[in-house]
């Protein structure tokens, strides 16, 4: 079983890396990713917790990436983490969350919840807020009955706190993370409710800029959409990886690692990394 997405407690999932490592190995998890958004900060733990286990782990990162007016996640797989351009860019996409962070605050006022930054760091033991945050705090002051109406009413686009964020262009993540001796993968492709044309243009700015594989799993998806993913892997000739975006057992559908098998036909990602081995 194999899971190259899932998030900590470093940026917006709930467990700890060594906890993901206990709850991999409990699986049968044999090659698990850490991808928390815009950080590496989980990764020594997750070594640390792994050390001497039945589990290979790889480094790994979810970066936001700003393509045309739309919020993209392109995952850095088995990066170096040394790495000093990859360093610095996390460096800026941190400060780039909290400028945004406390601009939702201000507008989180006029919604009725004061404090809202103060409150958001002490949900998440950091100041890389996330928008789970604040839906965590709409949640906890009853101005929305679960997160995903507090997304839905209150911080996306077109709603009261959303604040368009700079984060850094496709070309720019690609670059660094393949500097950085890693994969890059468009995360769950089927999440950005792109139209089909809109979709193909992002794969194919994706692959003009060096990338080479797509999520054809992630989380949880219907045969249709699995279908769906397998052609455009096919046509646009991209390596598959397979990941289940777990955050937490009450914010995530499916368990870690328990997303659906890769199609036959796709080629995975992880074979590269068995080269020379
Ligand atoms: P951010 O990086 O701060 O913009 O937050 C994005 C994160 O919010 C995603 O990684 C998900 O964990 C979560 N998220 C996005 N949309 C929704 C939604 N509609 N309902 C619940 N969580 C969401
Ligand atoms: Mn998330
Ligand atoms: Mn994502
Ligand atoms: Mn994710």
């Amino acid at each position: 079983m194999i899971d190259l997405h899932c998030h900590s407690h470093f940026s917006d999932g709930a467990l700890s890396p060594s906890a993901l490592v206990q709850k991999a190995l409990d699986a049968g998890i044999q090659l698990l990713a850490l991808t928390d958004h815009d950080t590496i900060d989980g990764l020594t733990d997750l070594h640390a917790a792994a050390h001497q286990q039945a589990i290979r782990v790889i480094n790994g990162i979810e970066l936001s990436v700003r393509w045309k007016k739309y919020d993209i996640h392109i995952l850095g797989l088995n990066i170096n983490a040394y790495d000093e351009q990859l360093n610095a860019l996390i460096k800026r996409q941190n400060e780039c969350r909290i400028t945004r962070a406390l601009q939702i605050s201000e507008l989180m006022k006029t919604c009725g919840v004061v404090d809202a930054y103060e409150k958001a760091c002490v949900i998440a033991g950091h100041r890389r807020i996330g928008r789970p945050h604040f839906a965590q705090i709409l949640v906890d002051e009853g101005k929305a009955k679960d997160m995903t109406t507090a997304f839905k009413r209150f911080l996306v686009q077109g709603r009261p706190a959303y604040v368009p964020t700079q984060w850094i262009n496709l070309e720019e993540a690609l670059t660094t993370i393949l500097n950085a001796g890693g994969d890059a993968v468009i995360a769950h492709p089927l999440k950005y409710k792109l139209t089909r044309s809109k979709l193909y243009k992002l794969i194919t700015d994706f692959k003009t800029a060096g990338g080479e594989a797509i999520e054809v799993i992630s989380g949880d998806m219907t045969k249709l959409q699995i279908n769906e993913m397998l052609g455009i892997c096919m046509r646009f000739n991209l390596l598959a990886s397979s990941g289940s975006d777990y955050h937490s057992d009450t914010a995530s559908r499916i368990k870690l690692g328990r997303q659906q098998p890769l199609p036959l036909d796709c080629i995975p990602l992880w074979h590269k990394w068995n080269e020379g081995q």
